[in-house]
């Protein structure tokens, strides 16, 4: 029997299955398809960004950086880990007037910023549209190859003992006062009821908001999107140099290693019954490509060369996750919601969950995250 079933092999799955394996402790991993097939894997690579992020997550995310430089050593595979620094682009006075109090309450919580104008920003990236006028510099944030990271992780995990079973869906739980004491699985083309020794962890994105209806009765204020990434052709080299965000315009752009551009920010796609995956939409492509460029004018001789919206991700009401155990199940910690910038901090996440895990004690820098602030919100009326 198994002390902990993990249902999910994104990263988030992949890594707590390695912070437990590393801990000693027993641990068996369910993934529906193959490891990383869903918001984990895809198409070229993912922000490790503190710059602009919701301000609950910016402690997450300093204890990120300090685990991001050393993971690909720590785990023996390739990350692509590049910290490559990250400027929020600002075009409007009313954002320029803002930037001043972020750029403070980052640098409080541990992560270096500071704001550039003009001239200073024109000497990190020339060739910046005219029309922006300032920026908020963080130059320690990155990007990291989130297919091969969440590959690794897994491998890693598997090495240190972790059960990794693919093409093995979970398909429901058995509970008994308050606790989930089996899950149900197709494993081999059979139903298999797999014992819980100690706790599960629900880590299955879109499938964790159905799990959790179906078996506790409970709505979580989460629901799915399908967000957009493109590579525009590329060209040696690429006309920036950092990862980009912007004030105002949806947009995020990374030089990818192989000189492409790849360009998203939340622009979405949508479903297609038809194909049964989510589809591009045309005005989409066009208006996130518009976005990048208003502000990098010579983006505009480079055709798309790749587009998709085949990775789906769930949003949450308040724009951050949901990390705790629920009514009903109280050795089950679910993790969902991660609105769009879940990879960032993930191991960091990983590593106060597995703790949590084993000591039975929330951590602190997870208190934000919990289901009962859709709780108490009413209560102080
Ligand atoms: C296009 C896109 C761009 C993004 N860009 C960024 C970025 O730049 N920076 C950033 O910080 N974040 C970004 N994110 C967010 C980040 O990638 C996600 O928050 C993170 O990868 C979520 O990881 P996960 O492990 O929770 O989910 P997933 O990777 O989706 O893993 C869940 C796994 O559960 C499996 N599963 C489903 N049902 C079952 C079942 N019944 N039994 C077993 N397994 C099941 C799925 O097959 C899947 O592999 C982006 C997300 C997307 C989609």
């Amino acid at each position: 029997m198994p002390d902990y079933v993990i249902i999910g092999g994104g990263i988030y799955g992949c890594a707590i299955a390695w912070e437990l394996a590393r801990r000693g402790e027993d641990a068996l991993l369910l993934e529906a398809h193959s490891i990383a097939s869903g918001a984990s894997g895809g198409l070229g690579e993912r922000g490790v960004r503190a710059n602009g992020r919701d301000l609950r997550e910016l402690p997450l995310m300093r204890f990120a950086y300090d685990i991001w430089p050393t993971l690909q050593d720590d785990i023996g595979g390739y990350t692509g880990y590049r910290r490559l620094g990250h400027l929020l682009l600002i075009e409007r006075a009313q954002d320029l007037a803002a930037a001043p109090a972020r750029v403070w309450l980052q640098n409080r919580c541990g992560i270096e910023s500071h704001l550039l104008n003009a001239a200073e920003l024109r000497a990190l990236e020339p060739n910046l549209s005219e029309d922006v006028i300032a920026a908020i510099h963080c130059p320690n944030d990155g990007v990291a190859d989130h297919t091969s990271t969440t590959r690794a992780m897994a491998a890693a995990a598997s090495r240190l003992g972790a059960r990794i079973h693919e093409r093995s869906p979970a398909i429901g739980l058995q509970l008994r006062d308050g606790q989930v004491v089996s899950v149900n699985a197709r494993m081999d083309g059979e139903t298999t009821e797999i014992p819980v020794g100690k706790a599960v962890v629900l880590l299955s994105n879109a499938h964790a908001a159905d799990i959790v209806r179906a078996h506790l009765d409970l709505q979580l204020p989460i629901w799915r999107m399908w967000p957009q990434v493109m590579a525009l052709a590329a060209q040696m080299p690429p006309p920036m140099t950092r990862l980009i965000g912007h004030a105002h315009r949806t947009l995020a752009i990374k030089p990818l290693p192989d000189g492409r551009v790849m360009i998203s920010g939340g622009w979405r796609g949508r479903w297609d019954a038809t194909t049964g995956r989510g589809e591009p939409i045309a005005d989409q492509v066009e208006g996130n490509r518009a976005e990048a460029v208003a502000v990098y004018p010579a983006l505009a001789n480079l055709p798309v060369d790749e587009v998709y919206t085949d990775r789906s991700e769930m949003l949450c009401v308040d724009g951050i996750p949901v990390i705790d155990t629920l009514p009903g199940a109280d050795n089950m910690l679910v993790g969902v919601g991660w609105s769009g910038h879940g990879w960032a901090i993930a191991p960091a996440v990983a590593k106060l969950m597995a703790a949590w895990l084993v000591s039975g004690e929330r951590p602190g820098l997870l208190r934000p995250f919990g289901y009962g602030r859709f709780m108490t919100i009413n209560e102080n009326r």
